[in-house]
């Protein structure tokens, strides 16, 4: 019985990048049904917004998505679709698993980290006002069962893929109650996991931590703000962007994405590397269950990357995205 997946091809590169996913994840014999719907600036004119109520009820009903980038207009109109997307599917954990690739250019080896985020709470609640005319406040909510329930979350998933370490990110030496609950929460939940190591980091001894060895960390848990800086730090250091997948995780359902935005400068000119689409297809098979097509997928990608024949030209290579996808399904045979 085949598993229907909703595909939104999003924005600028989105459409490439999602369709070249889209091929190589059918290629893999996953027995999946798409259902394409458009969401982002397409939909503007048609429907007032860039979500339309549709599209959330596909991902509800399908449970299961697969999203191209989507553009956020800046300082005017809408605000971002995904942290929308997030809050209105209860997508509570951010994932990016993050690891150097074969002839994928990066200062470090030996590197292969999860970086886990709270997605739901923290500076990222949306509550804001001015005081008077020239101050604003910003206000950060942590509480604790969203802190436990990321926390359980990083354990479990350090248990099901036998990794060996979590590190807890915070700055409770300053933010002694918001940070402080945070580090209680997720330690109270690491004394069901005595056969994984818990320990902790305050961020910005962290960012060094990470700069100067990456290759010792493991699984990172993190509250929002600082887990959408160190995801996009931890991207750097095995490659960019461009290599970087991502699932947004709930109880009701998971949305795929690659970390990367709609790259309007590149987007319908056959450019853009569709490497981190189709690396978060892999984790969207993986969470179906579908082990042995995400192997299959993998094996093709490190062939092409191994190869160099058909690589894009962030990646030092003269191909282009839909020859890039399509030596990968040659090569997963
Ligand atoms: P971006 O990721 O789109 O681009 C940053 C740089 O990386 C650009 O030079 C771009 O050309 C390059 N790049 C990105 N993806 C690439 C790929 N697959 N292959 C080759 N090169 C690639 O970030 P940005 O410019 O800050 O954002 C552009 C738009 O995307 C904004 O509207 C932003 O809000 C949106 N965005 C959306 C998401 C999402 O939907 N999840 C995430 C980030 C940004």
């Amino acid at each position: 019985m085949s598993i229907k997946v909703t595909l939104i091809p999003g924005d600028g590169i989105g459409p490439e990048v999602s369709y070249a996913a889209q091929s190589v994840i059918t290629a893999s014999h996953a027995p999946i049904e798409w259902e394409v719907v458009e969401a982002g600036e397409a939909c503007i004119a048609e429907y007032g917004t860039p979500l339309p109520e549709h599209v959330l009820e596909t991902i509800r009903r399908n449970k299961v998505a697969l999203k191209g980038p989507i553009t956020t207009p800046v300082g005017k109109g809408f605000r971002s679709v995904n942290v929308a997307l997030r809050k209105q599917l209860q997508l509570y954990a951010n994932v990016r698993h993050l690891k150097n690739l074969p002839n994928v250019p990066s200062r470090y080896e030996g590197v292969d980290i999860v970086v886990v985020r709270e997605n739901t709470e923290d500076l990222y609640a949306g509550i804001e006002h001015m005081v008077g005319c020239d101050a604003a406040e910003s206000i950060k909510i942590i509480t604790r069962e969203a802190s436990e329930r990321i926390g359980r979350y990083a354990f479990e998933l350090a248990r099901q893929e036998g990794r060996k370490r979590v590190t807890i990110v915070h700055k409770a030496n300053i933010m002694k109650l918001s940070d402080g609950l945070f580090l209680e929460s997720v330690r109270s939940v690491a004394h069901d996991y005595p056969e994984i190591e818990c320990e902790d980091r305050i961020v910005d001894a962290m960012c060094m931590n990470l700069v100067q060895t990456p290759e010792q960390f493991d699984v990172l848990v993190l509250p929002n703000l600082y887990g959408d800086i160190i995801s996009d730090l931890v991207a750097g250091i095995v490659g960019g962007l461009g290599v970087a997948p991502g699932a947004n995780i709930g109880e009701m359902g998971a949305v795929f994405e690659a970390a990367h935005g709609s790259a309007p400068q590149i987007a319908g000119k056959n450019l853009a590397n569709p490497l981190a689409m189709i690396l978060s297809g892999i984790e969207m098979l993986k969470y179906l269950g579908f082990t042995e097509e995400a192997k299959r997928v993998e094996t093709g990608i490190e062939h092409v990357l191994r190869q160099r024949d058909y690589i894009t030209a962030d990646l030092g290579g003269k191909s282009g995205t839909k020859e890039m996808a399509a030596a990968i399904i040659k090569a997963m045979g």
